[in-house]
Protein backbone atom coordinates (compact mmCIF):
# COMPACT_ATOMS: atom_id res chain seq x y z
CA UNK A 1 0.00 0.00 0.00
CA UNK A 2 2.53 2.46 0.83
CA UNK A 3 4.42 2.08 -2.89
CA UNK A 4 0.75 2.46 -4.69
CA UNK A 5 -0.06 5.37 -2.15
CA UNK A 6 3.85 6.93 -3.31
CA UNK A 7 3.11 6.53 -6.94
CA UNK A 8 -0.53 7.72 -7.06
CA UNK A 9 1.22 10.98 -5.58
CA UNK A 10 3.99 10.98 -8.00
CA UNK A 11 2.00 10.29 -11.48
CA UNK A 12 -0.85 12.53 -10.37
CA UNK A 13 -3.61 9.74 -9.36
CA UNK A 14 -4.72 10.66 -6.07
CA UNK A 15 -3.38 13.61 -3.46
CA UNK A 16 -3.79 14.28 0.23
CA UNK A 17 -6.21 16.94 0.25
CA UNK A 18 -5.47 20.50 1.59
CA UNK A 19 -1.16 18.86 1.72
CA UNK A 20 0.20 22.45 1.56
CA UNK A 21 -1.96 22.79 5.25
CA UNK A 22 -0.85 19.50 6.19
CA UNK A 23 -3.76 17.67 5.14
CA UNK A 24 -7.43 17.17 5.40
CA UNK A 25 -8.22 13.57 7.91
CA UNK A 26 -8.92 11.02 5.64
CA UNK A 27 -10.11 13.01 2.78
CA UNK A 28 -8.38 12.50 -0.90
CA UNK A 29 -7.62 14.65 -4.27
CA UNK A 30 -7.86 12.60 -7.33
CA UNK A 31 -4.82 13.78 -9.83
CA UNK A 32 -5.34 14.34 -13.55
CA UNK A 33 -5.09 10.72 -13.70
CA UNK A 34 -6.94 9.62 -10.87
CA UNK A 35 -9.87 11.75 -12.04
CA UNK A 36 -9.51 9.44 -15.60
CA UNK A 37 -9.46 6.69 -14.01
CA UNK A 38 -12.69 6.71 -11.59
CA UNK A 39 -14.69 8.66 -14.57
CA UNK A 40 -14.02 5.38 -16.63
CA UNK A 41 -15.09 3.29 -13.65
CA UNK A 42 -18.52 5.11 -13.26
CA UNK A 43 -18.70 5.28 -17.04
CA UNK A 44 -18.96 1.43 -16.76
CA UNK A 45 -21.43 1.16 -14.24
CA UNK A 46 -23.45 3.92 -15.27
CA UNK A 47 -23.19 2.03 -18.86
CA UNK A 48 -24.17 -1.77 -17.08
CA UNK A 49 -27.04 0.02 -15.15
CA UNK A 50 -28.63 2.11 -17.19
CA UNK A 51 -27.99 2.98 -20.38
CA UNK A 52 -27.56 -0.81 -21.70
CA UNK A 53 -31.00 -1.69 -19.86
CA UNK A 54 -34.31 -0.23 -20.54
CA UNK A 55 -35.74 -1.03 -17.35
CA UNK A 56 -33.41 0.91 -14.99
CA UNK A 57 -33.74 5.23 -14.91
CA UNK A 58 -30.93 7.61 -14.03
CA UNK A 59 -30.79 10.06 -11.59
CA UNK A 60 -28.90 13.02 -9.77
CA UNK A 61 -30.93 14.21 -6.10
CA UNK A 62 -29.11 16.52 -4.31
CA UNK A 63 -26.86 16.09 -1.45
CA UNK A 64 -28.75 18.23 0.98
CA UNK A 65 -32.47 16.61 1.65
CA UNK A 66 -34.83 17.82 3.88
CA UNK A 67 -34.02 16.74 7.55
CA UNK A 68 -36.62 14.56 7.92
CA UNK A 69 -35.53 12.54 5.50
CA UNK A 70 -33.16 11.70 7.96
CA UNK A 71 -35.19 10.72 10.90
CA UNK A 72 -37.44 8.59 8.39
CA UNK A 73 -34.07 6.53 7.39
CA UNK A 74 -32.92 5.81 10.78
CA UNK A 75 -30.13 8.07 10.41
CA UNK A 76 -30.58 10.41 12.85
CA UNK A 77 -30.84 7.80 15.74
CA UNK A 78 -29.36 4.85 14.61
CA UNK A 79 -26.01 5.56 12.63
CA UNK A 80 -24.29 6.49 15.60
CA UNK A 81 -21.04 4.75 17.30
CA UNK A 82 -20.27 4.57 20.94
CA UNK A 83 -16.68 6.45 21.25
CA UNK A 84 -14.46 6.78 23.77
CA UNK A 85 -11.59 9.91 24.45
CA UNK A 86 -8.45 9.33 26.20
CA UNK A 87 -8.20 12.45 28.99
CA UNK A 88 -4.25 12.41 28.67
CA UNK A 89 -3.27 12.27 25.21
CA UNK A 90 -6.77 13.18 23.68
CA UNK A 91 -7.14 10.50 21.00
CA UNK A 92 -10.90 8.52 20.39
CA UNK A 93 -11.29 5.45 19.44
CA UNK A 94 -14.20 3.11 18.80
CA UNK A 95 -15.47 1.41 22.19
CA UNK A 96 -15.29 -1.86 20.67
CA UNK A 97 -11.75 -1.45 19.50
CA UNK A 98 -9.92 -4.88 20.08
CA UNK A 99 -7.42 -3.02 21.88
CA UNK A 100 -9.61 -2.01 24.84
CA UNK A 101 -9.25 -4.45 27.58
CA UNK A 102 -12.35 -4.06 30.14
CA UNK A 103 -15.05 -1.22 30.68
CA UNK A 104 -14.07 2.22 29.13
CA UNK A 105 -14.27 4.89 32.23
CA UNK A 106 -13.50 2.51 34.60
CA UNK A 107 -9.97 3.13 36.54
CA UNK A 108 -8.25 -0.14 35.81
CA UNK A 109 -8.58 0.16 31.65
CA UNK A 110 -5.23 1.24 29.50
CA UNK A 111 -4.87 3.68 26.80
CA UNK A 112 -4.24 1.77 23.30
CA UNK A 113 -2.36 4.68 22.78
CA UNK A 114 -0.30 6.60 25.17
CA UNK A 115 -0.66 3.13 27.76
CA UNK A 116 -1.80 5.51 31.14
CA UNK A 117 -4.20 3.68 33.42
CA UNK A 118 -8.03 5.05 33.71
CA UNK A 119 -7.80 7.81 31.94
CA UNK A 120 -10.13 6.58 29.44
CA UNK A 121 -13.68 8.10 29.50
CA UNK A 122 -17.02 6.16 29.66
CA UNK A 123 -18.44 5.48 25.89
CA UNK A 124 -20.74 8.11 24.40
CA UNK A 125 -22.92 7.80 21.26
CA UNK A 126 -21.40 9.61 18.01
CA UNK A 127 -23.61 10.49 15.31
CA UNK A 128 -21.69 9.67 11.94
CA UNK A 129 -23.20 12.87 9.75
CA UNK A 130 -22.13 16.40 9.16
CA UNK A 131 -24.42 18.80 10.64
CA UNK A 132 -24.56 21.75 8.94
CA UNK A 133 -27.47 25.13 8.76
CA UNK A 134 -29.27 26.15 5.86
CA UNK A 135 -29.93 29.68 5.38
CA UNK A 136 -28.51 32.80 7.91
CA UNK A 137 -29.50 31.37 11.21
CA UNK A 138 -27.48 28.61 13.26
CA UNK A 139 -30.16 27.16 15.22
CA UNK A 140 -31.96 23.85 15.78
CA UNK A 141 -34.59 24.57 13.36
CA UNK A 142 -32.38 25.31 10.66
CA UNK A 143 -30.04 22.02 10.90
CA UNK A 144 -29.63 20.02 7.75
CA UNK A 145 -27.17 17.00 7.07
CA UNK A 146 -24.68 16.05 4.21
CA UNK A 147 -26.36 12.92 2.97
CA UNK A 148 -24.29 9.51 4.37
CA UNK A 149 -25.65 7.60 1.72
CA UNK A 150 -27.16 8.28 -1.97
CA UNK A 151 -29.97 6.06 -1.63
CA UNK A 152 -32.48 8.32 0.20
CA UNK A 153 -32.67 10.73 -2.93
CA UNK A 154 -34.18 7.63 -4.76
CA UNK A 155 -36.09 6.51 -2.39
CA UNK A 156 -38.36 9.92 -1.73
CA UNK A 157 -38.33 10.29 -6.07
CA UNK A 158 -39.62 6.76 -6.35
CA UNK A 159 -43.20 7.75 -7.43
CA UNK A 160 -41.44 10.41 -9.67
CA UNK A 161 -39.17 8.84 -11.62
CA UNK A 162 -42.20 5.85 -12.33
CA UNK A 163 -44.42 8.23 -13.16
CA UNK A 164 -42.58 10.84 -15.74
CA UNK A 165 -40.90 7.73 -17.26
CA UNK A 166 -43.84 5.17 -16.96
CA UNK A 167 -42.32 2.57 -15.40
CA UNK A 168 -43.75 -0.98 -14.32
CA UNK A 169 -42.62 -2.89 -11.58
CA UNK A 170 -40.06 -4.73 -11.38
CA UNK A 171 -37.85 -1.80 -12.54
CA UNK A 172 -34.74 0.69 -10.80
CA UNK A 173 -33.40 3.73 -10.35
CA UNK A 174 -29.55 4.63 -10.26
CA UNK A 175 -27.16 7.17 -9.02
CA UNK A 176 -23.40 8.39 -8.58
CA UNK A 177 -22.81 10.89 -6.33
CA UNK A 178 -20.97 12.22 -3.26
CA UNK A 179 -21.65 10.95 0.16
CA UNK A 180 -20.29 12.04 3.75
CA UNK A 181 -19.59 10.12 6.80
CA UNK A 182 -17.45 11.62 9.94
CA UNK A 183 -15.97 8.35 10.12
CA UNK A 184 -14.19 7.19 13.77
CA UNK A 185 -11.82 5.36 12.32
CA UNK A 186 -11.01 6.00 8.44
CA UNK A 187 -7.22 5.59 6.92
CA UNK A 188 -6.13 3.12 4.46
CA UNK A 189 -5.96 5.53 2.15
CA UNK A 190 -9.04 5.61 0.05
CA UNK A 191 -10.71 2.53 1.51
CA UNK A 192 -12.38 4.59 4.00
CA UNK A 193 -12.77 7.99 3.67
CA UNK A 194 -14.82 11.07 5.01
CA UNK A 195 -16.08 12.25 1.93
CA UNK A 196 -16.64 9.75 -0.94
CA UNK A 197 -18.89 8.72 -4.18
CA UNK A 198 -21.28 6.00 -4.24
CA UNK A 199 -22.78 4.21 -7.23
CA UNK A 200 -26.17 2.65 -6.53
CA UNK A 201 -29.28 1.16 -7.61
CA UNK A 202 -32.31 0.43 -6.40
CA UNK A 203 -34.82 -2.39 -7.75
CA UNK A 204 -38.48 -2.08 -7.19
CA UNK A 205 -39.78 -5.43 -6.95
CA UNK A 206 -43.34 -7.23 -6.25
CA UNK A 207 -43.36 -8.75 -3.19
CA UNK A 208 -42.97 -12.31 -2.76
CA UNK A 209 -40.74 -12.13 -6.41
CA UNK A 210 -38.06 -10.45 -4.27
CA UNK A 211 -35.56 -13.19 -3.48
CA UNK A 212 -35.43 -14.11 -6.88
CA UNK A 213 -34.35 -10.62 -8.10
CA UNK A 214 -31.94 -10.21 -5.07
CA UNK A 215 -30.09 -13.42 -6.65
CA UNK A 216 -30.49 -11.95 -9.90
CA UNK A 217 -28.62 -9.27 -8.73
CA UNK A 218 -26.25 -10.53 -6.98
CA UNK A 219 -24.75 -12.58 -9.88
CA UNK A 220 -25.41 -9.30 -12.14
CA UNK A 221 -22.74 -7.44 -9.93
CA UNK A 222 -20.01 -10.32 -9.25
CA UNK A 223 -20.09 -10.55 -13.03
CA UNK A 224 -19.13 -6.29 -13.49
CA UNK A 225 -16.51 -6.41 -10.51
CA UNK A 226 -14.80 -9.09 -12.91
CA UNK A 227 -15.69 -7.45 -15.85
CA UNK A 228 -13.23 -4.80 -14.63
CA UNK A 229 -10.17 -7.09 -14.80
CA UNK A 230 -10.48 -7.77 -10.52
CA UNK A 231 -8.76 -11.36 -10.52
CA UNK A 232 -11.22 -14.61 -9.72
CA UNK A 233 -9.42 -15.02 -6.36
CA UNK A 234 -9.60 -11.76 -5.15
CA UNK A 235 -13.29 -11.34 -5.53
CA UNK A 236 -15.63 -13.38 -3.02
CA UNK A 237 -18.86 -12.70 -1.50
CA UNK A 238 -19.73 -12.50 2.40
CA UNK A 239 -22.98 -13.40 3.40
CA UNK A 240 -24.34 -11.33 6.42
CA UNK A 241 -24.78 -13.18 9.59
CA UNK A 242 -27.81 -12.57 12.06
CA UNK A 243 -25.58 -10.36 14.17
CA UNK A 244 -24.55 -8.13 11.08
CA UNK A 245 -27.91 -8.18 9.23
CA UNK A 246 -29.77 -4.59 9.53
CA UNK A 247 -32.89 -5.24 11.61
CA UNK A 248 -35.26 -4.30 8.03
CA UNK A 249 -32.81 -6.45 6.01
CA UNK A 250 -34.00 -9.78 4.75
CA UNK A 251 -31.09 -10.85 3.15
CA UNK A 252 -27.72 -9.48 2.70
CA UNK A 253 -24.34 -10.35 0.77
CA UNK A 254 -21.19 -8.15 0.36
CA UNK A 255 -18.70 -8.42 -2.53
CA UNK A 256 -15.41 -8.49 -0.95
CA UNK A 257 -11.90 -8.00 -2.49
CA UNK A 258 -8.63 -9.45 -0.85
CA UNK A 259 -6.53 -6.13 -0.66
CA UNK A 260 -3.19 -7.81 0.41
CA UNK A 261 -1.61 -6.86 3.51
CA UNK A 262 -3.12 -6.29 6.90
CA UNK A 263 -6.69 -5.33 5.11
CA UNK A 264 -6.96 -8.38 3.16
CA UNK A 265 -10.50 -9.65 2.16
CA UNK A 266 -13.11 -6.21 2.75
CA UNK A 267 -16.10 -5.22 1.51
CA UNK A 268 -16.37 -3.01 -1.98
CA UNK A 269 -20.25 -3.68 -2.25
CA UNK A 270 -23.00 -4.85 -0.96
CA UNK A 271 -26.58 -6.17 -2.30
CA UNK A 272 -29.26 -5.52 0.52
CA UNK A 273 -32.56 -6.95 0.32
CA UNK A 274 -34.57 -4.41 2.23
CA UNK A 275 -37.98 -5.12 2.09
CA UNK A 276 -40.77 -2.42 2.03
CA UNK A 277 -38.78 -0.60 5.01
CA UNK A 278 -37.64 2.47 3.57
CA UNK A 279 -40.94 2.89 1.49
CA UNK A 280 -43.13 2.37 4.43
CA UNK A 281 -40.99 4.85 6.40
CA UNK A 282 -41.27 7.87 3.98
CA UNK A 283 -44.50 7.36 3.56
CA UNK A 284 -44.77 7.42 7.55
CA UNK A 285 -42.88 10.56 7.76
CA UNK A 286 -43.87 12.62 4.82
CA UNK A 287 -48.06 11.06 5.08
CA UNK A 288 -47.68 11.25 1.34
CA UNK A 289 -48.82 7.79 -0.09
CA UNK A 290 -45.84 6.00 -2.00
CA UNK A 291 -48.01 2.95 -3.65
CA UNK A 292 -47.23 1.49 -6.53
CA UNK A 293 -50.80 1.01 -8.78
CA UNK A 294 -50.22 -2.23 -10.99
CA UNK A 295 -53.43 -1.07 -13.51
CA UNK A 296 -53.80 -4.52 -15.25
CA UNK A 297 -54.26 -6.10 -12.02
CA UNK A 298 -55.83 -3.14 -10.07
CA UNK A 299 -53.59 -3.31 -6.99
CA UNK A 300 -51.89 -1.15 -5.05
CA UNK A 301 -48.86 -2.25 -3.07
CA UNK A 302 -45.49 -0.93 -1.36
CA UNK A 303 -42.73 -2.77 -3.59
CA UNK A 304 -39.83 -4.69 -1.98
CA UNK A 305 -35.91 -2.68 -3.13
CA UNK A 306 -33.48 -4.92 -3.72
CA UNK A 307 -30.09 -2.30 -3.28
CA UNK A 308 -26.91 -3.10 -5.00
CA UNK A 309 -24.34 0.01 -3.07
CA UNK A 310 -20.99 0.36 -4.31
CA UNK A 311 -18.07 2.32 -3.36
CA UNK A 312 -16.50 4.36 -6.09
CA UNK A 313 -13.28 5.06 -4.43
CA UNK A 314 -13.00 1.71 -2.80
CA UNK A 315 -13.25 -0.04 -6.54
CA UNK A 316 -11.10 2.72 -7.50
CA UNK A 317 -8.62 1.11 -5.16
CA UNK A 318 -9.22 -2.14 -5.50
CA UNK A 319 -8.62 -1.86 -9.24
CA UNK A 320 -5.09 -0.19 -8.18
CA UNK A 321 -4.31 -2.85 -5.90
CA UNK A 322 -5.22 -5.71 -8.28
CA UNK A 323 -2.95 -3.66 -11.05
CA UNK A 324 0.10 -2.89 -9.50
CA UNK A 325 2.84 -5.14 -10.03
CA UNK A 326 6.75 -4.92 -10.06
CA UNK A 327 8.67 -7.23 -12.24
CA UNK A 328 12.21 -8.32 -14.00
CA UNK A 329 12.10 -7.28 -18.07
CA UNK A 330 14.13 -10.25 -19.72
CA UNK A 331 17.73 -9.34 -20.91
CA UNK A 332 17.66 -5.88 -18.61
CA UNK A 333 19.29 -4.98 -15.35
CA UNK A 334 16.48 -2.96 -14.35
CA UNK A 335 13.16 -3.93 -13.51
CA UNK A 336 9.71 -2.36 -13.95
CA UNK A 337 6.41 -0.90 -11.80
CA UNK A 338 3.16 -2.04 -14.05
CA UNK A 339 0.01 -0.72 -13.39
CA UNK A 340 -1.75 -4.02 -14.96
CA UNK A 341 -5.18 -2.15 -15.28
CA UNK A 342 -7.51 -3.29 -17.76
CA UNK A 343 -7.32 -0.88 -20.61
CA UNK A 344 -10.70 0.22 -20.84
CA UNK A 345 -10.08 1.58 -17.46
CA UNK A 346 -6.39 3.07 -18.30
CA UNK A 347 -6.57 6.87 -18.19
CA UNK A 348 -4.13 6.89 -21.14
CA UNK A 349 -4.58 4.71 -24.09
CA UNK A 350 -1.54 5.02 -25.74
CA UNK A 351 1.65 6.64 -25.57
CA UNK A 352 3.18 8.60 -28.72
CA UNK A 353 7.62 8.81 -28.82
CA UNK A 354 9.47 9.72 -31.65
CA UNK A 355 12.62 7.81 -31.38
CA UNK A 356 14.40 11.03 -31.52
CA UNK A 357 14.35 14.63 -32.03
CA UNK A 358 14.95 15.08 -35.51
CA UNK A 359 14.50 13.73 -39.56
CA UNK A 360 10.89 14.30 -39.24
CA UNK A 361 10.26 12.17 -36.83
CA UNK A 362 8.28 14.59 -33.90
CA UNK A 363 6.28 15.94 -36.78
CA UNK A 364 5.24 12.15 -38.12
CA UNK A 365 4.48 11.66 -34.18
CA UNK A 366 2.13 14.62 -33.67
CA UNK A 367 0.25 13.71 -36.57
CA UNK A 368 -0.81 10.29 -35.22
CA UNK A 369 -1.01 12.02 -31.68
CA UNK A 370 -3.37 13.83 -33.41
CA UNK A 371 -5.34 11.64 -34.91
CA UNK A 372 -5.44 9.61 -31.89
CA UNK A 373 -6.58 12.47 -30.07
CA UNK A 374 -9.30 12.42 -31.57
CA UNK A 375 -10.52 8.75 -30.44
CA UNK A 376 -9.12 8.17 -27.11
CA UNK A 377 -7.07 10.26 -24.30
CA UNK A 378 -3.32 9.42 -25.70
CA UNK A 379 0.49 11.06 -24.07
CA UNK A 380 2.97 12.45 -26.20
CA UNK A 381 6.73 12.31 -25.05
CA UNK A 382 10.15 12.88 -26.65
CA UNK A 383 12.12 13.27 -23.68
CA UNK A 384 14.47 10.60 -22.05
CA UNK A 385 15.36 7.28 -23.76
CA UNK A 386 13.31 5.36 -25.16
CA UNK A 387 13.44 2.74 -22.35
CA UNK A 388 12.32 5.43 -19.21
CA UNK A 389 10.14 6.41 -21.99
CA UNK A 390 8.32 2.80 -21.77
CA UNK A 391 8.74 2.54 -17.62
CA UNK A 392 7.12 5.97 -17.08
CA UNK A 393 3.72 4.98 -18.83
CA UNK A 394 3.89 1.12 -17.79
CA UNK A 395 4.09 3.18 -14.34
CA UNK A 396 0.37 4.86 -15.25
CA UNK A 397 -0.83 1.35 -16.89
CA UNK A 398 -0.92 2.82 -20.58
CA UNK A 399 -1.98 -0.41 -22.55
CA UNK A 400 -0.09 0.32 -26.03
CA UNK A 401 3.29 2.64 -27.02
CA UNK A 402 3.55 3.77 -30.49
CA UNK A 403 7.32 4.33 -31.48
CA UNK A 404 8.02 6.48 -34.45
CA UNK A 405 11.63 5.68 -36.00
CA UNK A 406 14.12 5.89 -39.03
CA UNK A 407 11.89 3.62 -41.00
CA UNK A 408 8.70 5.30 -40.07
CA UNK A 409 8.79 8.13 -41.97
CA UNK A 410 10.54 6.19 -45.23
CA UNK A 411 7.73 3.71 -45.23
CA UNK A 412 5.16 4.77 -42.86
CA UNK A 413 4.74 2.12 -40.71
CA UNK A 414 5.32 2.38 -36.88
CA UNK A 415 5.92 0.05 -34.26
CA UNK A 416 2.66 -1.09 -31.12
CA UNK A 417 4.67 -2.52 -27.99
CA UNK A 418 2.09 -4.18 -25.73
CA UNK A 419 2.85 -2.86 -22.26
CA UNK A 420 1.85 -6.73 -20.52
CA UNK A 421 3.12 -9.11 -23.00
CA UNK A 422 6.14 -6.72 -24.38
CA UNK A 423 5.77 -7.72 -27.79
CA UNK A 424 6.24 -5.45 -30.74
CA UNK A 425 3.82 -5.28 -33.55
CA UNK A 426 5.11 -3.43 -37.00
CA UNK A 427 1.93 -2.09 -38.58
CA UNK A 428 1.66 1.07 -41.23
CA UNK A 429 0.48 4.17 -39.07
CA UNK A 430 -2.44 4.71 -41.39
CA UNK A 431 -3.87 1.58 -40.03
CA UNK A 432 -2.94 2.60 -36.16
CA UNK A 433 -6.45 4.23 -35.17
CA UNK A 434 -8.17 0.52 -36.50
CA UNK A 435 -5.62 -1.68 -34.89
CA UNK A 436 -5.78 -0.12 -31.37
CA UNK A 437 -9.69 0.69 -31.24
CA UNK A 438 -9.99 -3.02 -32.11
CA UNK A 439 -7.18 -3.53 -29.17
CA UNK A 440 -8.95 -1.53 -26.58
CA UNK A 441 -12.36 -2.70 -27.66
CA UNK A 442 -13.39 1.03 -27.73
P1 LIG B 1 -17.97 -0.21 6.02
O1 LIG B 1 -18.57 -1.07 7.09
O2 LIG B 1 -16.82 -0.84 5.30
O3 LIG B 1 -17.68 1.20 6.44
P2 LIG B 1 -20.68 0.01 5.15
O4 LIG B 1 -21.19 -1.38 5.31
O5 LIG B 1 -21.00 1.05 6.13
O6 LIG B 1 -19.10 -0.03 4.89
P3 LIG B 1 -22.51 0.74 3.08
O7 LIG B 1 -23.25 1.68 3.94
O8 LIG B 1 -23.14 -0.57 2.72
O9 LIG B 1 -21.05 0.50 3.69
O10 LIG B 1 -22.06 1.52 1.76
C1 LIG B 1 -21.93 0.89 0.51
C2 LIG B 1 -20.56 1.05 -0.09
O11 LIG B 1 -20.11 2.40 0.03
C3 LIG B 1 -19.48 0.23 0.63
O12 LIG B 1 -19.45 -1.07 0.11
C4 LIG B 1 -18.22 1.00 0.29
O13 LIG B 1 -17.73 0.60 -0.98
C5 LIG B 1 -18.71 2.43 0.20
N1 LIG B 1 -18.37 3.15 1.44
C6 LIG B 1 -19.07 3.20 2.59
N2 LIG B 1 -18.45 3.98 3.51
C7 LIG B 1 -17.32 4.43 2.91
C8 LIG B 1 -16.25 5.28 3.32
N3 LIG B 1 -16.24 5.85 4.52
N4 LIG B 1 -15.25 5.53 2.44
C9 LIG B 1 -15.25 4.99 1.20
N5 LIG B 1 -16.23 4.18 0.76
C10 LIG B 1 -17.26 3.91 1.58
Amino acid sequence: MDKLVSLAKRRGYIFQSSEIYGGTGSVWDYGPLGVELKKNIKDRWWNAMVRMRDDIKGLDAAILMHPRVWEASGHVAGFTDPLVDCKQCKKRFRADDPRIKGTPGTPDVVCPACGNRGTLSAARLFNLMFKTFMGPVEDTASVVYLRPETAQGIYVNFLNVQQSTRQKVPFGIAQIGKAFRNEITPGNFIFRTREFEQMEMQFFVKPGTDMEWFEYWKGERMKWHHSLGLADDRLMFHQHTKEELAHYARAAFDVQFDFGGTLGFQEIEGVHNRGDFDLTQHQTFSSKKLEYFDQPNNERYLPYVIETSVGCDRTTLAVLVNGYREETVPGEDEGRVVLGIHPSLAPIKAAIFPLTKKDGQPEMARRIEKELRAKFPVDYDETGSIGKRYRRQDEVGTPFAVTIDGDSTNDGTVTVRDRDTLKQDRIAADRLAGFLAEKLGV
